[in-house]
């Protein structure tokens, strides 16, 4: 048993998830465990590594001690021990390169060349060796984050070597996929506004996406974002991404074209990209906009074409009298239309692009009370059909 796990029951933390290095065949022990334990195994790659899920959800994942370069000649004396061990030099702090022995023979033996307990013990991320960043620079956001997760701090010659693989710009040889997996999991932590922090303090973001300074109020809005998902999950779209969210905080005072440019060195989808710059660009407008009280079709006009994720942050962004505004418009969102298209094909209109600008317009009086009843929609749907020229074919025109 290794990593996360071993870490947290030293530290008397709860964990869920289950690390396992086999000495030998990966693939078939966690086949065995499989049928032991009634879990099925989802997936299976070809450096050896299996994911099992148990029957209760939770998850082990096994993986294959190797040897590659290994010298056995040089080994340490205790065999079983040995391809753990070049295992556990691998590994990307010492606090996580604590393995304990789960066979029978040595059951509860701890393995820990790297002092990993006592650094647990004093509060302390190290890398294991000088080359550590330089090998894996995804071990910057690593360190920042265990670091704030566990309120640790730095080893200094650990610190040294991080600020020197920023100002290397290490970080420009990572892929889009490994550098957004791991600002993903910063915003999967409890608190994720203390690592952006961190990295600021860094220079990692500047590193990463020049122009980009995720400075006090990029933070502040970053942890208000938090607490801005939950209050209005409720009204939101099941999908929301709470990721895009976060990084249009990230970006919050950056430029448009830094903003741009975070989204595309992470590699994000056409309309993630679209969704993040256009709301980090127009978030100045739409909150002087918004801390007006605007009419409720006003209101949905400044907001149209924002996702939800975006309607979070100006929540998190904005003083209270942007958040009533938003939750009124979210309110808003849900009162039905009085009529469709159908009500117009009904009264012998041809569909055209017209109808949306119509219904929409139909809407917005809704919306504003200006029409109440459907008779009413129906009236003001046909006077605005009739200035734009559209001619209704049959019905009672
Ligand atoms: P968490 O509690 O966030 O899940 P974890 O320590 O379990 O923390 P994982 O990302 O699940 O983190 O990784 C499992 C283990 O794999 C780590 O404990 C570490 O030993 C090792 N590891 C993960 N990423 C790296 C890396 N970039 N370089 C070296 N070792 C790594």
């Amino acid at each position: 048993m290794v990593g996360g796990m071993v870490r947290d029951i030293i530290m008397g933390r709860g964990t869920v998830d289950v690390d396992v290095v086999v000495n030998g065949d990966g693939p078939s022990f966690a086949a065995s465990l499989a049928a032991l334990t009634g879990g099925s195994i989802v997936l299976h790659d070809r450096f050896g590594t299996s994911v099992l899920i148990l029957p209760d959800k939770r998850r082990v994942d096994v993986a294959t001690a190797r040897t590659e370069t290994y010298n056995a000649a040089a080994a340490l004396p205790d065999v079983s021990f040995t391809v753990i061990d070049y295992d556990l030099k691998r590994r990307d702090f010492s606090i996580n390169a604590v393995a304990v022995a789960l066979g029978s023979a040595e059951f509860g033996e701890v393995l820990d060349p790297f002092n990993g307990q006592a650094d647990i013990a004093a509060g302390v991320i190290r890398v294991l060796h000088e080359g550590s960043f330089v090998d894996d620079p995804t071990r910057i956001f690593r360190a920042a984050r265990f670091e704030q997760r566990f309120q640790f701090h730095l080893d200094e010659e650990t610190e040294r070597l991080l600020r020197a693989a920023v100002r290397a710009g290490l970080l420009n040889h990572v892929s889009g996929a490994r550098v957004r997996n791991e600002v993903m999991a910063i915003f999967e932590e409890r608190e994720p506004a203390t690592t952006v922090k961190r990295l600021q303090d860094f220079g990692v973001w500047n590193a990463l996406v020049p122009g980009l300074d995720a400075n006090v109020t990029a933070a502040t809005i970053v942890a208000a974002i938090t607490m801005a998902g939950k209050e209005l999950s409720p009204s939101l779209k099941p999908d929301w991404r709470t990721f895009n969210a976060y990084l249009m905080g990230l970006a919050t005072d950056a430029s448009e074209a830094a903003a741009r440019d975070l989204t595309e060195r992470l590699g994000l989808s056409h309309h993630s990209r679209r969704a993040v710059t256009r709301a980090v660009a127009g978030r100045s407008l739409v909150l002087s906009e918004l801390a007006n009280e605007p009419q409720p079709s006003v209101l949905r006009q400044t907001l149209a074409g924002y996702s939800d994720a975006a309607l979070v942050f100006f929540y998190a962004a904005g003083d209270a009298a942007v958040r009533a505004s938003i939750e009124r418009f979210l309110a808003g969102r849900r009162i039905k239309p009085l009529i469709t298209g159908r009500d117009l094909t009904r009264q012998g209109y041809l569909p055209s692009a017209v109808f949306s600008d119509v219904l929409e317009s139909v809407m917005a009086a809704q919306l504003d009370g200006i029409v109440k009843t459907v008779a009413e929609a129906n009236e003001l749907a046909r006077q605005l059909l009739d200035a734009a020229n559209q001619i209704a074919v049959s019905g009672d025109k």
